[in-house]
């Protein structure tokens, strides 16, 4: 079994321990993947110096040259293609469709971020004064800490630390502990296309020591974060605290209203991929389908017939089309809300249990469930449970959904099925959520777009597009009277 170490001043290095800890394949929990440092406090407090030291060279590098080596990562991935599906299956459970999107995901963001180099604007503009030039032009912030979740460990890796470096920052990053390996992969293949040292450092193991040095330490200018609401809300204060940037995209609990003239087969075929992709385990994931009370019994009885064809079973397998929860955690999780779901009243039409029959006997399988007769005060559709569980919450009026809809603490995505464009626009004007779509599935976003919540979901500026590049750079103004 390999064993993997931190990336410190560009040398692979043990935790200063000498602790570690393992990666396990989620399908199949006696497939011992790989083990990692186990950091405490004193690496993470190494790699941020290390992050300093080198902050002054690679600011002073041009951008379009720093771009230079995300080109090259994008080819290599290309190359590479097949290993990164691979490893990501192995990892997170997911399936092979799910990783190959989330590795071209990956590609196109690094693609898009290594262009944003030559387009790191400022302004110039008419001074009020003859003779004098005024402009704008922005600069990079120093040391930013990067701390990602499991759920799109490459993906997420990339679309942080691109952004971060391309506009001259250093950066810290510390990845789920769950899936190390691909993160540590990608890592890798930066320092391959010829990252200088110190530019960027990988710490591994839990997150408690790596958010209070992000939290406490003034060399640490910005933090980007995603990851559950309660960490990063915590993480932010402190961040928030000594006055430097936070960034953190967290918790959904998203809405998909069906109204009596939408398509009710493509409804059904989005809440699927909503719903039950990726298990479930994703920010945007549907949630709550809140659907007319004219298409209620039709709706569901259509989803029920689709939900019974899922395949589930060990994602290294090609015809599987729903693979694994990450842990023991996650199944624990999902029956706690199948179980509060049943005491609060709601009817269990499909699913809810775990599967351990044969192959999956050693692996983190649970069937896709869904629950009827839901209202919106209940808990199953107020928290996030992260998991493949869909809520049908029924309305009598477009009103009534559109309160339902927002009915919640978190405001990150939201769908809504109708032919009606004047209803459409109405819920695309009403709706409390930073990313929103009109006949497409809330888990559908393009990496040139912004993309964020509202309300508790989101902590600070948006992620990805132009205004992905912004966060990790500061404006200043220059006044000039030659
Ligand atoms: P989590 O427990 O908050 O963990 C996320 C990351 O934070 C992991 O790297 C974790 O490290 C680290 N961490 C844990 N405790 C920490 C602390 N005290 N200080 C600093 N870092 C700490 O969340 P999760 O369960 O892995 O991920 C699921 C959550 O992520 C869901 O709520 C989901 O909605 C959210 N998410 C949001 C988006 C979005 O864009 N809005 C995207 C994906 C996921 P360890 O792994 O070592 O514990």
């Amino acid at each position: 079994m390999n064993t993997y170490k931190n990336l410190i001043a560009g040398k692979w290095e043990n935790a200063m321990s000498g602790e570690t800890f393992m990666s396990i394949n989620p399908a199949n929990n006696k497939d011992i993947i790989a083990s990692f440092a186990k950091s405490a406090e004193e690496d993470v407090e190494a790699a941020v110096e290390a992050a300093n030291d080198a902050f002054k060279g690679w600011r002073n590098t041009p951008a379009p040259q720093r771009a230079e080596v995300f080109f090259k990562v994008v080819n290599k991935i290309e190359d590479r293609r097949k290993e990164f599906v691979d490893v990501l299956v192995r990892e997170t459970g997911k399936t092979q469709d799910e990783a190959l999107g989330e590795v071209i995901r990956t590609i196109n963001v690094v693609r898009f971020m290594a262009g944003e180099a030559t387009r790191l604007a400022g302004e110039t503009l008419p001074s009020q004064q003859h003779g004098v030039i005024a402009y704008t032009k922005r600069e990079p912030h120093g040391v930013v800490g990067i701390i990602t979740p499991w759920n799109f460990p490459l993906g997420l890796a990339a679309s942080k630390t691109t952004p971060a470096l391309i506009a001259g920052n250093t950066v810290v990053f510390k990845p789920a502990s769950n899936t190390p390996l691909i993160s540590t992969m990608y890592v890798q293949l930066l320092m391959e296309c010829g990252l200088p040292a110190g530019v960027l450092n990988m710490i591994t193991g839990p997150g408690g020591p790596v958010g209070k040095v992000f939290g406490n330490n003034d060399k640490v200018s910005a933090v980007s974060f995603t990851g559950s609401t309660k960490v990063g809300t915590k993480l932010g204060k402190t961040v928030n605290n000594r006055n430097a940037r936070m960034q953190a995209e967290m918790g959904g609990k998203n809405p998909f209203v069906v109204l009596p003239d939408a398509d009710l087969d493509l409804a059904v075929e989005h809440i699927i991929l909503g719903g039950f992709g990726e298990c479930g385990q994703r920010c945007t994931a549907t949630s709550r389908v809140i659907v007319h009370k004219q298409v209620v019994e039709k709706l569901t009885s259509k989803l029920l017939n689709a939900t019974k064809k899922i395949v589930i079973g060990n994602p290294a397998n090609n015809h599987v089309n729903m693979g694994a929860l990450i842990d023991h955690i996650q199944v624990e999780n999902y029956e706690k809300y199948i179980q509060i779901g049943r005491e609060e009243g709601a009817k269990l039409v499909f699913g809810g249990s775990r599967l351990e029959e044969g192959d999956l006997k050693n692996g983190y399988f649970v069937t896709p469930a869904i629950f009827t007769n839901v209202t919106s005060e209940m808990r199953i559709a107020q928290e996030e449970i992260f998991g493949p569980v869909v809520c049908i919450i029924e309305v009598e009026s477009f009103d009534e959904a559109l309160k339902v809809s927002n009915d919640v603490a978190y405001g990150l995505s939201s769908s809504i099925y109708t032919n009606d464009l004047k209803k459409a626009f109405g819920f695309l004007d009403g709706i409390e959520s930073g990313v929103s779509h009109v006949n497409m599935p809330s888990i559908y976003s393009e990496p040139h777009f912004p993309f964020g919540g509202m309300k508790c979901t989101t902590t600070g500026p948006r992620e990805q597009g132009k205004a992905g590049v912004q966060f990790y750079s500061e404006t200043r103004t220059m006044y000039v009277k030659p």
